[in-house]
């Protein structure tokens, strides 16, 4: 077994518990710090009987004060709903919670990978969006509270780096999906499905013309630990993600066809800020990691459609 601890916060969420369970597999011992605020007991509850898996329950606003080597800073809601449910809060937690995770790093030495989006670039004027462009994001809109929130976890990475050399990884992810998403928070991925898997009508936002590019979680996964285990320079930003760009609307039809669904489209309102295309450049990901997405869409989704109609259809 690997003699440094590994903290994940945010560990009980989507792609926490994923990453809970790699970094197990892979001898890894693992102290999940989760609030239970998004995420869940159910996502960990085969991890718990493991030897080396660690559960405390804990808001990453209080001060953190572990023995660990390298921490994995997921702690943050990720689907629209859930960070503008308490945007205040959204706020502390990628600003309050990442001095904190910066500080337990500072003074142990332990390595820190900040898990930060594809929003830091807003509704973008530069497609694909690569490192070095600085985004056009609204400092007070409804979404702020995320965005904003995580380009000052950003500022805050390379301070540290910068005043104190701490030892940091900043990665953007790009829309990810997967099994362990929540059925009802809201992203678009599992609202389809829940919603044909349901025969419910699938909401459309806007007309459906908006892009995104959606990345399985296995491959998020190993350009995480291949980030991790770079070279103390290597420190990001670096996109991982999904170059496969496709409409909402294209999205909606393929969903409707894997699951055999009747279901009927319908449109709603586009909720303000959402950004009208999204696609990473990857260019730097291959580059310094090797990385490459091996799942396709319809891969992916026939594992995240079995896994919700397993979990949440009786
Ligand atoms: P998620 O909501 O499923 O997981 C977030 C986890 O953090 C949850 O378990 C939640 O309970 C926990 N949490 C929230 N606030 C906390 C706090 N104050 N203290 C302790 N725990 C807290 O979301 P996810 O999709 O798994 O995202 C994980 C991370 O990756 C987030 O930081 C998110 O911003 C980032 N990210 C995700 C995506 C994506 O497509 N899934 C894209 C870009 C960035
Ligand atoms: N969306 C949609 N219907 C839904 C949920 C989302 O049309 O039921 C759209 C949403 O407006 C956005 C895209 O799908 O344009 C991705 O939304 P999600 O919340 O998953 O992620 P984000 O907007 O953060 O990329």
């Amino acid at each position: 077994m690997d003699s440094k601890k590994v903290l994940v916060t945010g560990g009980a969420g989507f792609i926490g518990s994923n990453l809970c369970k790699k970094l197990l597999d892979d001898g890894r011992e693992v102290i999940c710090l989760d609030n239970l605020f998004s995420g869940s007991l159910k996502n960990i509850e085969s991890l718990l009987a493991s030897p080396g898996f660690t559960f405390i329950e804990a808001d990453v606003t209080s001060p953190l004060d572990f023995a660990v080597g390298e921490i994995y800073n997921l702690a943050c809601p990720a689907s629209p709903i859930h960070y503008q449910y308490d945007p205040v809060k959204t706020v502390q937690t990628n600003v309050i919670g990442m001095i904190n995770v910066l500080e337990l790093a500072r003074q142990s030495g332990a390595r820190v990978l900040q898990a930060s989006t594809s929003e830091i670039y807003g509704d973008p004027e530069v497609h694909p969006q690569p490192e070095n462009y600085w985004g056009k994001v609204n400092p007070i809109g409804i979404r702020s509270c995320y965005d904003e929130g995580k380009r000052c976890a950003e500022t805050l990475c390379f301070d540290y780096h910068r005043e104190y050399g701490t030892d940091i990884k900043v990665v953007r992810i790009f829309n990810t999906y997967g099994p362990m998403m929540k059925p009802d928070d809201g992203r678009v991925i599992s609202n389809f499905i829940m919603q044909a898997l349901k025969g419910q009508d699938i909401t459309i936002y806007g007309s459906g013309s908006q892009t995104r590019s959606f990345c399985y979680i296995d491959d998020l996964l190993d350009g995480l630990v291949k980030m991790m285990a770079t070279e103390p320079d290597i420190t990001g930003p670096i996109n991982l993600g999904n170059d496969m760009e496709m409409t909402i609307l294209q999205l909606a039809e393929k969903i409707i066809t894997l699951t055999g669904s009747a279901s009927r489209l319908v449109f709603k309102d586009l909720p303000g800020d959402d950004p009208l295309r999204r696609k990473p450049d990857l260019t730097l990901a291959r580059k310094l990691l090797d990385f490459a997405p091996q799942t396709d869409l319809e891969t992916g989704l026939k594992a995240t459609i079995a896994y919700l109609k397993t979990a949440f259809i009786t």
